[in-house]
């Protein structure tokens, strides 16, 4: 059930990641801090559909 899901730069909101996860076990939207090239620091990537 793992599930492909696509991390967004909540500053500029380029999608950088992509990762995948078991939506039962983590049904939550996930955030985490990863490195924008855009940006060209760490910032807030936010999970998106
Ligand atoms: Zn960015």
């Amino acid at each position: 059930m793992q599930e492909v899901i696509t991390f967004e730069c909540t500053a500029c909101k380029n999608r950088n990641y992509t990762s995948t996860k078991n939506k039962k076990k983590n049904p939550d939207k996930l955030e985490l801090k990863k490195f924008c090239k855009f940006c060209k620091k760490h910032t807030s990537h936010k999970e998106i559909k």
